[in-house]
Formats: C-alpha cells, sequence, structure tokens
C-alpha cells in the first residue's frame, strides 16, 4: 500500500503551515503536496497553547488559531487543504524514513514516497524521567507542547482553582504557564536551577524585573536548586514536591517546562546533524539534496553571526517555511536564507521582544520602574542584540532594523544616553 506525492512535509506544525501557504501562493498543482502530522488537527499557531488558551474567559479554540493568523495571514482550515489539493494525513506519525529510497513508513503500515521531502518535525518536551525523576505520567503533573498537553492542563487547572501548582523550570513554558495559572486563581511556586528566570536569554538586571513583577502577582521563587522527587496519594496524584535542598513544597499540581529536544531520530545516520538539529545550508537543504528542513528542526547558517544556530521560536519556523517554498519553487530567484533571530514573550500586561543575539557588553535605558526599557548587546563595537520591554509598534520595528543593520557603537555611555533613539535614528 502506498502514495506517491511531489512534495512532502513531514510533520503538521507552524512550519507546515506557513510552507502550505507558501506553496499555494507560488502555484503548486492539486495532487502534489502531503502533509503528515501526528497531530490530529491541521497546523496551528502553537503560541496560542501557553497564552489566549489557557485563559479562564473566552480562550482561544479551534479552529480560531490555525496557521496562519498569527503573522496575520489566511486561516488554512482543513477545508482550505481540501480545496487547494493539500493531502493533509493527520493522526499519523511516521515510524521510519528511507532517504535513499525517499520513503517514508506510517505507524499504519503505509509507505509514502516523495521527490522532495521538508522535515518539519519540531521538537518534543523533555521529560523529568530524563533527569532520574519519575511521576511524569501523574494525572496531576503538565507538559506543554501539542493541543492534547493544553487541554489536559487546562483541565487539571479548572480543578485546582484556590490551590497549588509548582512549575518547574524558568524559561518561556515556565513564565507564561505561571502567569496564566495565577491569572486562573491559582498560588504558584516556580522552582528553577539558575539563579534568574529565563537564564539563557536575561540579564539578572531584566530577569529581576520579571521576577519582581511576579511576585507582585504572587508568585513565589526557589532558585538555585531542583526537584528530586514527588510525594504521591494513594491514587497516585502527587502531593508535594521534594526537592534537592530537602524542602518539600505541597502541591495540588505541577507544570513541567524543562526544555525541548528536536525530534531527528528518523534521520540519525542518514542526515549530518549538528546542534541537536538536522544541518542544512543557506537554502535550508540537508546533507541529502532532496531532504530540507525548516523550524525548530534545523540547524541553519545564521549569515547576521556567521555560523550555525538552532532557533527554538515561531517567527524562525514561519520564515524558513516561506524560504524553503520560494527555494524550491524558484531557485534561480531565490537568495540564501538571511534571517534575523526574533524572540518574544507576553505575560500579565507585559511584552517584550528582543532580536539578534545577546553576546557582549549590555547597556540599559528607558524606565525599569514601570515604563518602557531596554538593552542593548555591543559586540567587537557593534550592535548586536536589541530587547525592548513595553514598545509600540514602530519602536521593534526600529529595532529590529537597527539590529540587522550591526552599526557601529563607540561609546557606550553615549549610546546609554540615547537610548531607544540610538534605534530609531539608525
Ligand atoms: P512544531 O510546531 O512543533 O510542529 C512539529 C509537528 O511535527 C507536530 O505536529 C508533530 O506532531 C509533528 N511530528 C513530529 N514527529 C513526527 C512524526 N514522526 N510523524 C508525524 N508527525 C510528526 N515561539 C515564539 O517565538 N513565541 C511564542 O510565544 C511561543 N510560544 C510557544 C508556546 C508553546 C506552548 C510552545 C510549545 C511553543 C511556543 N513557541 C513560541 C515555540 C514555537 O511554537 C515553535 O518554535 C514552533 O512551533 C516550531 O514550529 P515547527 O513547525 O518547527 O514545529
Ligand atoms: P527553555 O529552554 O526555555 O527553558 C527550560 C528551563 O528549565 C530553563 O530554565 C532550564 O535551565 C530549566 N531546567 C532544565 N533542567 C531542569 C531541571 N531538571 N529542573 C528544573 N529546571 C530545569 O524551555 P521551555 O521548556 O520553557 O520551552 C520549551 C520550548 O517552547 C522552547 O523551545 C521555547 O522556545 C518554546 N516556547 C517559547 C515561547 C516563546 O518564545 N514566547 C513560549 C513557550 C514556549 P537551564 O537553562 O539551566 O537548562
Amino acid at each position: 500500500m502506498g502514495r506517491a506525492f511531489v512534495y512532502v512535509i513531514l510533520g503538521g506544525g507552524v512550519a507546515a503551515g506557513y510552507a502550505a501557504l507558501e506553496f499555494v501562493k507560488r502555484g503548486v498543482s492539486q495532487g502534489e503536496l502531503c502533509i503528515i502530522s501526528e497531530e490530529p488537527v491541521a497546523p496551528y499557531e502553537r503560541p496560542a497553547l501557553s497564552k489566549g488558551f489557557l485563559l479562564p474567559e473566552a480562550p482561544a479554540r479551534l479552529p480560531a488559531f490555525h496557521t496562519c493568523v498569527g503573522a496575520n495571514g489566511e486561516r488554512l482550515t482543513p477545508k482550505w487543504y481540501k480545496e487547494h489539493g493539500i493531502e493533509l494525513v493527520l493522526g499519523t506519525r511516521v515510524k521510519s524514513a528511507d532517504v535513499k529510497r525517499k520513503t517514508l513508513l506510517t505507524v499504519a503500515g503505509e509507505t509514502i514516497s516523495y521527490k522532495i521531502l521538508i522535515i518539519a518535525t519540531g521538537a518534543r518536551a523533555l521529560k523529568l524521567e530524563e533527569f532520574g525523576v519519575s511521576g511524569s505520567d501523574a494525572e496531576n503533573v503538565c507538559y506543554l507542547r501539542d493541543l492534547a498537553d493544553a487541554n489536559r492542563l487546562v483541565n487539571v487547572m479548572q480543578s485546582c482553582t484556590g490551590g497549588n501548582a509548582v512549575v518547574i523550570g524558568g524559561g518561556y513554558i515556565g513564565m507564561e504557564c505561571a502567569a496564566s495559572l495565577v491569572i486562573n486563581k491559582i498560588n504558584v511556586t516556580m522552582v528553577f536551577p539558575e539563579a534568574h528566570c529565563m537564564g539563557r536569554l536575561f540579564t539578572s538586571k531584566i530577569a529581576n524585573f520579571y521576577e519582581d513583577y511576579y511576585r507582585s502577582k504572587g508568585v513565589n521563587f526557589i532558585k538555585g536548586t531542583v526537584l528530586s522527587s514527588f510525594d504521591f496519594d494513594s491514587n497516585g496524584k502527587v502531593t508535594a514536591v521534594n526537592l534537592r535542598d530537602g524542602s518539600k513544597l505541597s502541591t495540588d499540581m505541577v507544570v513541567v517546562g524543562i526544555g525541548i529536544r528536536p525530534n531527528t531520530g528518523l534521520f540519525e545516520g542518514q542526515l549530518t546533524l549538528e546542534k541537536g538539529g538536522i544541518k542544512v545550508n543557506g537554502r535550508l537543504q540537508s546533507s541529502n539534496s532532496s531532504v530540507y528542513a525548516i523550524g525548530d528542526v534545523a540547524a541553519f547558517p545564521v549569515k547576521l553571526f556567521g555560523e550555525t544556530r538552532r532557533l527554538e521560536h515561531v517567527d524562525s519556523a514561519r520564515k524558513s517555511a516561506r524560504h524553503v517554498v520560494a527555494t524550491i519553487v524558484e531557485p534561480e530567484k531565490t537568495g540564501e536564507f538571511d534571517y534575523l533571530p526574533f524572540f518574544y514573550s507576553r505575560v500579565f500586561s507585559l511584552s517584550w521582544q528582543f532580536y539578534g543575539d545577546n553576546v557582549g557588553d549590555v547597556v540599559y535605558y528607558g524606565d525599569m520602574s514601570g515604563g518602557a526599557f531596554g538593552a542593548y548587546w555591543v559586540s567587537k563595537g557593534q550592535l548586536v542584540g536589541s530587547f525592548l520591554e513595553g514598545g509600540t509598534k514602530e519602536e521593534y520595528e526600529a529595532i529590529a532594523k537597527a539590529t540587522k543593520l550591526k552599526p557601529e557603537v563607540e561609546d557606550l555611555s553615549e549610546l546609554e544616553r540615547q537610548g531607544l533613539g540610538f534605534a530609531v535614528a539608525v
């Protein structure tokens, strides 16, 4: 049993949705394109799962956040894929791939062959078991990667109103879920190993601002330690979290956000890997010329930094998806992928954006007592990174543009004095 397509996108997440729209814009024919996804629904904007989806009132629900609404694009419902002759193979996991034969084998036993494969398998959440702690299967321990996880989190949250939650991990999931739990009237304690939240991006000064804000909303922080075990009741529900520092936290639920691993397993030994992802060139093409990779799973050359990076953010998924389709359909008209890294988050009434790289000296500006504030990173005499909390659309555009241009910075104190004005004037 088998089917054959010109193009197959493996994975049905953010990157797949944006690639499908680009294929249609560039004129894919009926029956040429197939998307295979383990998830039972058409591609959607994953960022909604830790934000609008968790709101206690008028929460976001599908079909409202199918791709590509997150970038003000068309909303692609299953009907849209049908109308454009795109085969959506949902609820189907691919269990093996053979890049020499150009075939994929699904768990249902179907062989799907391709001329060109785009790998968009994203990543999976790391489990506590990988750090030697058991209990991930308990009914009140929640992870958050896909829609099924989000539905589960909502159900557990609704059964805990007025109660306590422990959030493990001080990264994106930890920070966004902690805010959502508070909004759902749950008392939150965050536990993470670093000295401050968002350790890989924020400086301690920036992190202090957000931690103080969270404290003002009642969040308690326990830093510099990790979970060592859970206590369970007779039904297998977690009742307390034991920390390595010897303390015990009684809890009604646990949310875990301790990082991800890219889904590369099907291609190990077949394609070159780097930085935990599938290594691709500036055309997003892997070590096999018929196979491309985009989104969280791809390690691609970031021209601006002159090195290969793997980025776990939605803007990179969207733009690499558009680029890969352009490069496949119109190779002679399409240059190399030239991407400016962009990360953002929204929590409570706060909202920040970051562009570029967080290396070198840091210069702060603005009002950290509640107004807009920001920071620049300067390395080897050039602006390489920009952060802004509470900016306007125009201000965010200005820091993005300035960071992309990497202007020279001779005097850090002058940069501090000019603040946001520096980016606006570039
Ligand atoms: P994914 O969207 O993860 O899609 C991968 C797809 O591949 C999934 O559908 C998966 O089921 C499927 N798949 C994997 N293996 C197989 C297989 N063997 N067979 C079939 N199907 C398979 N980024 C931001 O920049 N800003 C945000 O605010 C933000 N919020 C986020 C909130 C949450 C809760 C999460 C989990 C992530 C968030 N991100 C955010 C990150 C962003 O969502 C990812 O960078 C983006 O989804 C990556 O897109 P992708 O298509 O590469 O992977
Ligand atoms: P992150 O990598 O952002 O953060 C993981 C956090 O968990 C880090 O603080 C990490 O510390 C900590 N940690 C690692 N191991 C342990 C442990 N054993 N016990 C306690 N803490 C631990 O990953 P997330 O899980 O938060 O997010 C998953 C993915 O979702 C990421 O790709 C992220 O980009 C994406 N996402 C993005 C959002 C956004 O861009 N706004 C929003 C939500 C998710 P250390 O750094 O020391 O390893």
